[in-house]
């Protein structure tokens, strides 16, 4: 088979990929293996109730279900759900939206690929341009989404300790420096994998940044406001025209269905949407059909308010709680839970890698994501890439505490075996 040059970078061996099919191989091995690598959301059963009332109504109607499966979504999405988001969006916030500046979306990572390859690559005036990671770890799923290579850049974040036992990464202003050649600014928030949040002032300090560069700012709100508002601290959702902010239905419990949503310039939307027409002709109808839905009366953000961000932060004060107990007398830090799925450890002068590490703790029957994966466009060697592990604290409480313990326990004779 001859491949092109894109077939071959996708078809390519990457670290994720393999990593990906490592963690699908240990769990066919064995059935019993702990899963707190990946990025499922956690099964609540007040919601799952709720998406299976909504199905249930749907398919009883048959014209809601000829719309459902016998019907293209426009090339922006359906008009009247963006129309009512941009309501929603407008009355929470004050901002200034209408339906023209949003776009539906068959999920972030499709929608990050197109927006991120609009952007970054080749340009007309032969200039190669990057999106630049503001801080990293970052989420793994960026790490090979260029068509071109060279396509991210990434700074060493500020490391604060906070606590005998946790830490906070921060930009590092300094280190941050806009060229001729960043295409785009981009962050996560929260971010995954560390469960931070940018700060009111970073947010600012980065949005001032792209628009004096006259570069956009790119927010990954998979975990973000309004929906599913995985976050713990009190901090401001920021939007301007300036701004490409990405929201996905996933994080609320929806990774089925494929669907999320742009909210951008008019400018931005209206290339998105010709962009994603070529790509993937249409959105699905499954994400808008249940979002529609869930949209009235402000009930998503009653569910993402009452019972998803509650969730979630008492998982993370819990899972925290048990790695404190189980860890103590090691030198580990915990990031600050902030918000996300995910709790990330930093293992100070861990003896060996993180990889290593992800290859004993298979051994016992536990699986994690290795930190130094989530490093996308650092070109920097650093020791502390090597040092992390990703957990989600997504997963059966029982399973989670389980897991954790075999996570310390093997921790602990890491460092004894020196
Ligand atoms: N962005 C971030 C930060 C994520 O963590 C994920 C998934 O884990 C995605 C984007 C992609 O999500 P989806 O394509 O399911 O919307």
């Amino acid at each position: 088979m001859k491949l092109s040059l894109f077939g071959e970078k996708y078809s390519g061996r990457s670290g994720i990929v393999d990593l990906m099919e490592d963690m699908g191989r240990a769990l066919l091995l064995n059935p019993d293996m702990i899963a707190l690598g990946g990025g499922n959301p956690a099964r609540i059963p007040a919601l799952e109730a709720v998406f299976q009332t909504r199905l249930q109504s749907l398919s009883r109607d048959p014209g809601q279900v000829h719309a459902l499966l016998g019907k293209y979504q426009p090339p922006q999405g359906d008009e009247a759900l963006l129309k009512q988001l941009a309501d929603l969006l407008g009355s929470e916030y004050g901002w200034p939206v209408t339906a023209r500046n949003i776009a539906l979306t068959n999920g972030g990572q499709t929608a990050f690929f197109i927006l991120a390859n609009m952007l970054a690559g080749r340009h007309a005036d032969g200039v190669q341009r990057q999106i630049q990671l503001p801080l990293t770890p970052e989420y793994i799923g960026y790490t090979d989404i260029g068509l071109e290579p060279d396509f991210f850049s990434a700074s060493r974040p500020a490391l604060e300790i906070l606590d005998e036992h946790v830490f906070k990464y921060r930009v590092d202003f300094e280190a941050l420096k806009i060229t001729s050649r960043t295409a785009a600014l981009c962050v996560s928030r929260p971010t995954n994998p560390t469960g931070n949040v940018l700060t009111d002032d970073e947010m600012a300090h980065l949005d001032q940044l792209a628009r004096t560069h006259a570069v956009p700012l790119i927010i990954d709100g998979a975990y973000g406001t309004p929906f599913p508002n995985i976050i713990f601290t009190p901090v401001n959702p920021l939007w301007n025209e300036n701004i490409i902010l990405l929201l996905s239905l996933s994080k609320l419990g929806l990774p089925g269905a494929r669907s999320g949503f742009i909210v951008a310039s008019e400018e931005l939307i209206q290339a998105y949407a010709s962009a994603n027409t070529i790509l993937n002709l249409a959105c699905g109808n499954l994400g808008p059909a249940l979002a529609r839905y869930l949209f009235a009366d402000g009930d998503i953000l009653r569910l993402s308010r009452e019972l998803i961000m509650p969730y979630y932060r008492d998982r993370a004060l819990q899972a925290m709680d048990w790695f404190v107990t189980e860890l103590a007398g090691l030198p580990f830090y915990i990031h600050k839970p902030e918000g996300a799925i995910f709790l990330w450890l930093w293992f100070k002068d861990l003896p060996i890698s993180s990889q290593q590490l992800y290859e004993r703790l298979k051994q016992q029957g536990v699986l994690v994501i290795p930190g130094h994966n989530c490093f996308p466009g650092l070109m920097q060697d650093w020791s502390h890439t090597r040092q992390c592990l990703r957990i989600s604290y997504a997963q059966d409480a029982q399973l989670l505490r389980k897991g954790i313990r075999l996570i310390a326990w093997e921790v602990r004779r890491v460092y004894q075996q020196g």
